[in-house]
């Protein structure tokens, strides 16, 4: 998988405004946001989307999802908010590391674009 620039936020190469950290995942504000909260959740494992996921990951696409929520809570969004992985071209994905979108602050229209 060739190198992305999350992969240098998580060598702290470049910065990022974090919001969490653990052994397997970061979490950090996107830097052209969306929404008043727009938090990116991100794998240290480098993963290129959904697509590449296998059986073994399970249990990260899952933590993924719960930190997530937990970021939610802690930016004071807990009771409503959109996660969203954008996956492949078709799919609006730009960067090639796994990313769960978190985002809240304002309504948000459905579907989305
Ligand atoms: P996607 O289009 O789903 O691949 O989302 C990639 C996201 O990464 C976009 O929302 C970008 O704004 C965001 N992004 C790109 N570079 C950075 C960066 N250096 N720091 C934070 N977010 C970034």
């Amino acid at each position: 998988m060739p190198e992305t620039v999350f992969a240098k936020i998580i060598r702290g190469e470049i910065p990022a405004r974090i919001v969490h950290e653990d052994d397997r995942c970061l979490a950090f504000h996107d830097v052209q946001p969306q929404a008043p909260v727009h938090v990116l959740v991100i794998p240290k494992k480098p993963v290129e989307n959904v697509a590449a996921l296998d059986g073994a990951d399970e249990a990260l696409a899952g933590h993924l999802v719960l930190v997530a929520a937990e970021v939610a809570r802690k930016l004071g969004v807990g009771d409503g908010y959109r996660l969203v992985f954008n996956c492949g071209r078709d799919g609006g994905q730009s960067v090639d590391h796994l990313h769960l979108h978190l985002l809240a602050g304002r309504r948000l229209g459905w579907p989305p674009g």
